[in-house]
């Protein structure tokens, strides 16, 4: 079994051992095993930093709890293992007419993944994050205890583990609420925009009307077209939607290229050609381009080469984000060391339920860099002040390198939740932020 590792591939681990879980009864005796040595959950790995690594310690692989427990149709309401992945979910109940409530930008996670980052998709405005459509799941402690807990049922076990990084106890079940939906497709509207004041205007039209918004900026543009982008506000398709011959295609990058092949050149086109190509109007797509571009192509982190990839997602508060975006564009672009479209999205007011969840009201920026080594740490510590400055915050799940006063400066419930940390449980980025 070959050792798990982070999506970014910049966060060198070895765990002591690896144990796969296989069911629910098993997990007991498994994560006991060993006593005085770490363990911690690993999913699928999509976590792009050190949150689902444990040097040293035990990782117990859960995507052997792969099993649906109970489905009410009439309910839209799931109960499942924790290693039951996005895609798994939406290949059962789609054709039944539900969708998850809520997805990140990958349906290759699971539910227990998705739970301990209590994870965001285009619809946080609406909807919140995924914690909020949770209404239980069981929690097997080091003690061996297991713990059934929700909103209403030790409501701060609940709290501390939603967005928790799988630092309170390995969850073994959820129970989730699906939306109910037509048909696979979505109804796009896709608008281009010359600069960040006419992102602001886009958005702030689009949330009251489309449940998803989200936009694309390119982050190399400089001078007058900083800022510039692509904007998509979408919902689900009516009934009678129809996309004759649409199929999924499938490719994979199946080799590990010695260098990142993103480069200035690659970077500068592909951005360009991005924005001009993109078709302005209303038309339908699929679900799944819509949601998962990047699932497409199996193993895309490997174009960055052994090296690896950072992703930097912050997220700043509706009083300083306007100004605090333009200063992390205006630094990105200068440094030339972007990667792809950036990501910007703004969050609603619902509050989250995690004590350490990442998501509050505000705009969060997210993009890739190849990993240049020192230039790209140094570039991140000048984000990083600007974030700071503006009283924002970084997102655990993509995080491998915050300095631990950023963490605990803008984790304001870091304190309390670390007193419901289970003595057996660790993280690489547990030790790196909060020892
Ligand atoms: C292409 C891409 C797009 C993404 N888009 C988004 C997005 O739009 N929004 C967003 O919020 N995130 C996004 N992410 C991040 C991703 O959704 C999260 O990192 C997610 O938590 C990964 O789930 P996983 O199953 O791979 O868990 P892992 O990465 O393996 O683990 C994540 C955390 O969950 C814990 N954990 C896993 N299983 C359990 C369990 N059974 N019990 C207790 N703890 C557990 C681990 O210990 C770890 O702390 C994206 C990632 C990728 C690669």
């Amino acid at each position: 079994m070959s050792a798990p590792s982070s999506w970014g591939r910049v966060c060198p681990s070895a765990p002591r051992e690896l144990r796969s879980l296989c069911d629910r009864a098993d997990a007991r005796a498994l994560l006991m095993g060993t006593p005085g040595v770490p363990v911690l959950a690993h999913g699928m790995g999509r976590s792009y930093g050190d949150v689902c690594l444990n040097s040293g310690g035990v990782l117990l692989r859960t995507t052997g709890l792969d099993r649906f427990i109970a489905l009410d149709r009439a309910a839209g309401l799931l109960r499942c293992e924790a290693g039951v992945t996005l895609r798994q979910i939406l290949e059962l109940c789609l054709p039944m007419g539900w969708f998850l409530a809520v997805t990140p930008g990958t349906r290759e996670v699971t539910v227990g993944g998705a739970i301990a980052n209590d994870v965001h998709g285009k619809n946080h405005h609406a909807a919140g994050s995924f914690a909020h459509h949770l209404r239980r799941l069981e929690l097997l402690r080091s003690t061996g205890e297991r713990v059934v807990c929700g909103p209403g049922e030790h409501p701060e076990l609940f709290a501390a583990t939603v967005g928790g990084l799988g630092l309170t106890g390995l969850i073994t079940w959820a129970e989730i609420e699906l939306q109910p939906v037509a048909n696979a497709f979505m109804t796009v509207r896709t608008t281009r925009f010359q600069d960040l004041g006419a992102f602001w205007e886009l958005n702030a039209a689009a949330e009251a009307a489309w449940p998803y918004t989200v936009a694309w900026i390119d982050c190399l543009a400089q001078g007058a077209r900083r800022g510039r982008g692509v904007f998509m506000a979408a919902r689900h398709a009516a009934a009678q939607a129809q996309l004759p011959g649409w199929k999924e295609r499938r490719r994979s990058m199946p080799v590990d290229p010695p260098v990142s092949l993103v480069n200035g050149l690659s970077l500068r086109a592909f951005n360009t050609l991005y924005w001009h190509r993109a078709r302005e109007g209303t038309a339908l797509s699929h679900y799944l381009p819509y949601f998962y571009p990047l699932d497409a192509i199996a193993n895309w982190n490997r174009i960055y080469g052994r090296r690896g990839f950072y992703q930097y997602q912050c997220v700043l508060p509706p009083s300083s984000m306007r100004e605090g975006i333009d200063a992390l564009l205006q630094r990105i672009s200068r440094s030339g060391e972007g990667s792809f479209l950036a990501v910007l999205k703004t969050f609603g007011d619902r509050p989250s339920l995690g004590m350490l969840s990442f998501a509050r009201p505000g705009a969060t920026l997210a993009l890739d860099f190849p990993n240049r080594g020192a230039s790209t740490l140094r570039l991140f510590e000048e984000l990083d002040a600007v974030v700071a400055e503006a009283g924002g915050a970084l997102y655990p799940a993509k995080d491998a390198r915050m300095p631990p006063r950023m963490f605990r400066g803008s984790f304001a419930r870091w304190e309390q939740f670390a007193g419901f940390v289970d003595p057996g449980f660790s993280s690489d980025f547990w030790r790196r932020v909060a020892k």
